[in-house]
């Protein structure tokens, strides 16, 4: 049977492209192509973005209660598609249910915290900072937003720009990566009977054409993308022609640095979890572990058989393991080109499994240096190095040493040593004894290279919002 070829959603309708082009949708753990996706052109997009700002008068005009409660019933809707938006996530992205559930249960848990918080928007108090004059801040939508969602999280990193932005008032047009559409098409189907026409339009397709086209269109106020680092720079180019606001979440080189009073146990534990989830693509991976040289042959002892322990997956059993595929022949060809221009030692893994699919085995890479392409670039696959360091002061230098500053971990058992490095550490999150655990209330932010704005919070909404003064004469 022909894979069913998809259409865009735009207006609140299902539209064809203009143009004819698509692309194969493939599911990475069996290879097979699942579906097909039009490759939007400017024309698709010319007509999204008008769809958005048609829509945008009476967006605005709608109370914060009013959008809360539309964010709710979709937080409701997706928890009663829960199972349908994890077959299609799992079989676009090859995720296990252990990864893969999840994170419906966060998509929804998000989705209600912004409804909330929409609600609860604070301002500097209105009065009289001046005599004779009464002032005040109002917050208003940017306008038409243009949102721009990577691979890995296909469904929950569109939600977290979704959400935000309409719980602010604006209207989006949302491009998902080519590779990965299927869970937010699914999205808009169930936004279909809840959200207005016009207020979220999606629009498959390629950067180069979708995403640069909605970045450089002059109509957008503000673009959010989640993506690589060298897609940040290049967003952000392109809206500087039109002073468009960016908010980039971008990639990461997360280290673990383990003090020798750390639980390492816990360590293991740990990396065998944050290292390898999602396969590595991951941008808080814990891919960078620095270590101790005192506790160092200790850590290797229970850190091999730990990842040793995982299990992958394969074309007939993916779902019920712990580690998937990666999600393209390029994806894994990138990987193994990381592992094999390295001169380290592999300890363990290292190799690609059989298809059919894209795998690479769990990978841990020692003798690597600081100055190495392995520890500085983001592999984005399951490949963790490990680097001993003498004193903490080292310790936590070569942690920031690298362009990304998105999140990192230490491990110790003393609370003054682990303020201390949640102090230096340059990065927008820092885990004390563990490694990756998100909540909606908390801030998820880069600094460096690693991006601009911050997700998740009552900050997001900051980033989809404008302030207002506004100031009366009291004569
Ligand atoms: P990518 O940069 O290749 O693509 C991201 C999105 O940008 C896709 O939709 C793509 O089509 C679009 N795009 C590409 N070029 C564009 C252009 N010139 N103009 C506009 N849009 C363009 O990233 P990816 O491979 O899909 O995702 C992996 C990357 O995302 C990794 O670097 C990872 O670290 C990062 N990421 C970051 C976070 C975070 O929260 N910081 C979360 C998830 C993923």
């Amino acid at each position: 049977m022909a894979p069913t070829t998809l259409q865009n959603f735009v207006g609140g309708q299902w539209v064809d492209s203009f143009g004819t082009d698509v692309s194969p949708i493939v599911n990475p753990a069996t290879g097979e192509v699942i579906a097909q996706a039009p490759r939007g052109t400017e024309q698709d997009v010319e007509r999204a973005v008008s769809a958005a700002e048609a829509a945008l008068p009476e967006w605005m005009e709608t109370t914060p209660g009013e959008r809360a409660s539309m964010l709710l019933r979709l937080a409701d809707a997706v928890q009663a598609d829960a199972t349908e938006l994890f077959r299609l996530e799992s079989s676009n992205v090859g995720k296990p249910r252990s990864v893969g559930e999840p994170e419906i249960d966060a998509v929804v848990d998000n989705l209600r915290f912004i409804a909330g918080a929409a609600r609860v928007v604070e301002v500097p108090g209105t009065g009289e900072y001046l005599r004779g004059y009464t002032s005040m801040v109002r917050r208003e939508p940017l306008g038409v937003a243009g949102l721009i969602a990577p691979w890995n999280y296909p469904l929950m990193m569109a939600v977290w720009k979704v959400a935000p932005a309409l719980a602010a008032g604006n209207t989006c047009v949302l491009k998902p990566s080519r590779m990965t559409p299927l869970s937010m098409l699914r999205f808009a189907e169930l936004a279909r009977e809840i959200l207005p026409a016009g207020v979220m339009n999606i629009i498959t397709g390629d950067g180069s054409r979708v995403g640069n086209g909605l970045v450089a269109h002059p109509s957008i106020r503000v673009v959010s993308l989640t993506g690589d680092t060298a897609t940040g720079k290049a967003v952000m180019a392109t809206a500087a022609q039109t002073i468009t606001r960016v908010h980039l979440e971008l990639g990461g080189k997360a280290p673990v640095v383990v003090f020798a009073d750390a639980n390492l146990e816990a360590v293991a534990e740990g990396v065998k979890v944050a290292g390898y989830w999602n396969a590595g693509q991951e941008c808080a991976a814990a891919c960078r572990i620095l270590v101790d040289e005192l506790v160092y042959d200790d850590l290797i002892e229970v850190l091999v058989p730990a990842i040793q322990s995982l299990k992958v997956g394969d074309a007939g059993s993916y779902l019920d393991a712990d580690m998937g595929p990666v999600i393209s022949a390029q994806q894994r060809d990138q990987v193994m080109g990381y592992i094999t221009r390295s001169t380290g030692t592999i300890l363990t893994g290292g190799k690609t499994l059989p298809g059919p699919g894209f795998w690479v085995e769990p990978t841990l890479i020692t003798d690597v240096a600081q100055t190495d392409e392995i520890v500085q670039r983001e592999v984005f696959g399951p490949v963790v190095t490990i680097q001993k360091f003498s004193g903490e002061e080292q310790g936590l230098a070569w942690a920031n040493d690298v362009n990304y500053g998105l999140c990192a971990s230490a491990w110790t058992s003393d609370v003054g040593r682990s303020l201390r490095a949640a102090r230096q550490l340059r990065f927008g999150t820092v885990w004390l004894n563990d490694h990756l655990p998100l909540v909606s209330e908390m801030p998820w932010t880069g600094m460096g290279e690693s991006g601009i704005g911050r997700d998740m919070s009552r900050y997001v909404l900051d980033d989809y919002s404008q302030v207002k003064h506004v100031m009366a004469s009291l004569a």
